[in-house]
């Protein structure tokens, strides 16, 4: 190439480069002096902007955890416990006595309080701080346990929303590409560990649709400008079917690909919430504003707030109150004027998670035009594949559960898209879950029905700053515009202005995409638990492994599963609670580690262990522990565990466990364990009566009961469906088996009541072995 180059050539090459580098040396150093700041809080140790803006900042830690090791990034910072946390929201010092500030004057320990720990008001209390303001948020259950751990886990600008702006000529709506584009770079760049491009493939049936989508894809590609990720291409027949072999073929003519972004977004948020931390904000998890409080003129000077944990109650002064709470944003409202009129319109969006055959290994799928004309997704997300997904008018609730009808929407398009011979089986889902999508209702506008298009900022009377709507991609434009109202509105005087397009997440300093090797070599990891820690937690993953205990085998010789399906490790339950704050085991099962997204059953069976470990942490005892796991079980009910009939109990699911680690072994790929399958034949003999070797449908029923299983009459309507018995009313017994097989795969069964005490003599059932439903994890 170089040859190919003439001198003149490398001449220019070599002064662009000599200038660039130049330009960028003097624009950092700079933008460094301008913003050297000294951050609020100097009770506990916090990290200053200018590291966080670094590519590294390990020189800045102190290095005695891990003095022996050489090839390592060095200790990190260790956050400030949750007890010292609520200290400094109470404005209690760490000797127990009051701080000055509450002492001494009438100026209230924070500029800001942040109600609400989702991307929005965690992103808000990180720039806040970034400005040097003194910032406290409250969080009233835990960091994204509202809709930001519900997303479809997309980094976008909006393929969609570009389509319309074309087709509509709204250029408004080509502004709001233009910015989700420009976060989207953003997003990736100060958070390379937990989020990544990913190409998505968006299959073509019709000649004419070549052009037109090739079109669009560059146009998104064009508009990204400077801070496009990879370039869209068009995919032949044959590639298309390459890449994904299960597509559909018939009328199949080619695919297009185009890159977006994707990340965790649960993980994320709390890198968002320890970064805020670290740089000085004041936070806290579970802990809820139960009553805004006001001057004698009026305006909003803070909240009465409650440990959800202890029950304690405090009231917390500042400057001003921002209202980031969601689909929740009338609640606060109507604390501040009980008049207000509400102003979201909460929509429910579901989606499932499948095996990882249900998309391209490394590869989304986008269907555009759905049978009713909505958008799904199909996309690998760790390590098995997510579809969704569905809006729909919802009632509020604090754990929004999928309905089964919207579960089966996404199933219908999903056989659309494959090959009729793949069976889509409702026993395929692995877990499903809802999040609510707060639409918002502008209260300025004169028409009040109208929703808005992105994020609402709306200050009352009262100087309530609420912020609504918008999507996680521009969590932190919408961030930095509310915190540019709140200056404004309160008259803050922040130090400067704002700096979250540099400052780097939390883990991003020392992370490299070949960590993972240094992780497998100095702890002896697993290849995919050391790819998934440092996709997780970027440079922290050192401080993970090196809390893991020897699994006392020759490999992996550290990191011991949570599940043996999934790449989760006990380290992390202890990470999250001495170093991320989680509190409650569904903290831990659904937004430190994502289990409970991925497998609901798996997530059931590895409860008993992770509360061993976690009341070994924060000395639960055992009541707590009971209490801890019945909440669990309600949470994964919501995330499609099948009630059972009788309660579960943390011994019933323990003993289940141990079962399964004996038989596991033996039967671990098959679908029927041998004393299973003798039931099924007995339980069908008897109820064929005539002895043709058929039994009715309508005694499915009955059969399901006397194998011990419990199911919904509408799921077991849909299997029988799925199943297609078209010729009679009958069906033989390879029919009944597959039936039985999705009734099993679905997980209706209580897999821990002993099962089947008909005639066919006491058989213990065995465990529903997950392997299958759980395909290629
Ligand atoms: C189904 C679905 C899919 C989506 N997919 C994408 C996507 O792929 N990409 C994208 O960019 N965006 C997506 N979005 C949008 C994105 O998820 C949301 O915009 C974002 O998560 C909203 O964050 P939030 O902080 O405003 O709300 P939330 O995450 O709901 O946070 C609000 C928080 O306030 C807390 N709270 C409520 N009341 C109180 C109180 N009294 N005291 C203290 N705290 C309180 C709640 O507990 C909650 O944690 C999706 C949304 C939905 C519904």
């Amino acid at each position: 190439m170089w040859k190919a180059l003439g001198r003149k050539h490398i001449g220019y090459a070599s002064i662009a480069a000599i200038t660039g580098g130049a330009s960028y040396y003097l624009y950092d150093n700079i933008t460094f002096k301008k913003h050297r700041l000294q951050p609020f809080q100097q009770r506990f140790t916090t990290i200053s902007p200018e590291l966080f803006m670094s590519e590294t900042y390990t020189d800045a830690f102190n290095t005695n955890q891990f003095e022996s090791l050489s090839d390592r990034p060095h200790t990190l910072w260790t956050p400030p416990s949750r007890k010292e946390m609520i200290d400094m929201l109470k404005g209690v010092n760490k000797d127990g006595s009051q701080s000055d500030t509450n002492v001494k004057s009438n100026e209230p320990p924070f500029d800001i309080l942040i109600i609400g720990g989702g991307a929005t008001g965690s992103g808000a209390a990180l720039d806040a701080a970034t400005r040097g303001l003194k910032v406290a948020l409250v969080e009233r259950d835990d960091f994204a346990s509202g809709t930001s751990s519900r997303s479809t886990k997309l980094v976008h600008g909006g393929v969609r929303y570009l389509e319309k702006a074309i087709k509509e000529f709204d250029y408004e709506q080509f502004k709001l590409v233009k910015e989700a584009l420009h976060e989207r770079a953003t997003f990736l760049h100060i958070a390379p560990y937990i989020s990544y491009q990913l190409p998505i493939m968006l299959p073509i049936y019709k000649w004419w649709q070549v052009p037109y989508f090739w079109f669009g894809s560059k146009c998104y590609d064009i508009l990204a400008g400077r801070e496009a990720v990879e370039s869209s291409y068009f995919l032949t027949r044959g590639k298309a079917l390459e890449a994904f072999p299960w597509l559909n073929k018939d009328k199949l003519v080619g695919a297009m690909v185009y890159y977006d972004g994707q990340h965790n977004d649960a993980r994320m948020n709390v890198a968002i919430a320890l970064t805020a931390i670290s740089l000085g904000a004041v936070v806290a998890n579970h802990v809820e504003v139960i009553k805004l409080i006001k001057t004698d003129e009026g305006k909003v000077n803070g909240a009465y707030v409650r440990d959800t944990l202890s029950g304690e109650e405090w009231v917390i002064k500042a400057k001003g109150v921002i209202n980031a709470t969601g689909a929740f944003t009338d609640s606060i409202r109507s604390m501040d004027n009980p008049k207000n009129d509400n102003i979201v319109a909460p929509s429910s969006g579901v989606h499932v998670t499948l095996p990882n055959y249900y998309s391209p290994r490394k590869m989304g799928m986008i269907d555009p035009s759905t049978s009713d004309g909505r958008v799904i997704f199909f996309l690998p997300w760790e390590g098995n594949t997510i579809a969704g997904t569905t809006d729909s008018p919802t009632e509020l609730t604090y754990d929004p559960m999928p309905k089964e009808e919207e579960i089966q929407w996404i199933l219908d398009e999903i056989r659309r898209y494959l090959s009729p011979d793949i069976k889509v089986r409702r026993g395929d889902v692995l877990a499903a879950w809802s999040g609510i999508r707060p639409l918002v209702r502008d209260p300025y506008a004169k028409n009040t029905s109208e929703l808005v298009r992105s994020h609402m900022i709306y200050v009352s009377d009262s100087n309530l700053i609420t912020i609504a709507g918008g999507k996680w991609t521009t969590y932190r434009a919408m961030a930095k515009e509310t915190i540019d109202k709140a200056i404004d509105v309160l008259g803050l005087k922040p130090l400067n202005e704002c700096l979250t397009e540099k400052v780097r997440l939390i883990g991003s300093h020392g992370y490299s995409k070949t960590m993972f090797i240094k992780l497998i070599q100095q702890f002896g990891l697993e290849t995919e638990t050391a790819q998934h820690l440092v996709n997780s937690y970027g440079d922290r993953a050192w401080a993970v492994a090196a809390l893991s205990k020897p699994t006392g085998k020759r490999w992996p010789v550290f990191g011991q599963r949570i599940s043996p399906f999934y790449p989760y490790i006990e380290a992390e339950i202890r990470y999250a609670v001495r170093r991320e704050y989680a509190c409650t085991l569904v903290d831990v099962i659904a937004r430190r580690t994502r289990l409970a997204f991925l497998n609901a059953q798996a997530t059931l069976e590895s409860l008993p262990r992770i509360i061993e470990i976690m009341s070994e942490e924060l000395r639960w005892s055992p009541e707590q522990q009971t209490q801890e796991f019945d909440k669990a079980v309600e949470f994964l009910f919501t995330m499609g565990l099948p009630k059972p009939k009788e309660k579960l109990t943390i011994n019933q699911v323990r003993i289940d466990s141990s079962k399964r680690s004996e038989h596991g072994a033996l039967y671990s790929r098959s679908q029927f364990q041998p004393e299973e399958l003798a039931s099924f034949q007995k339980v069908f003999s008897d109820l064929d009566t005539s002895g043709d070797g058929r039994i009715k449908t309508t005694d499915l029923d009955k059969a399901l009961v006397l194998v011990g299983y419990s199911i919904p009459e509408d799921t077991l309507y849909s299997i029988i469906t799925e199943s297609k018995f078209n010729k009679d009313d009958s069906i033989e017994f390879e029919e009944f088996l597959e039936v039985m097989s999705n009734v099993k795969e679905t997980q209706l069964k209580n897999v821990f009541s002993k099962i089947v005490n008909y005639q066919i003599g006491k058989h213990e059932q065995k465990r529903i072995p997950i392997e299958r439903s759980s395909g290629g994890v």
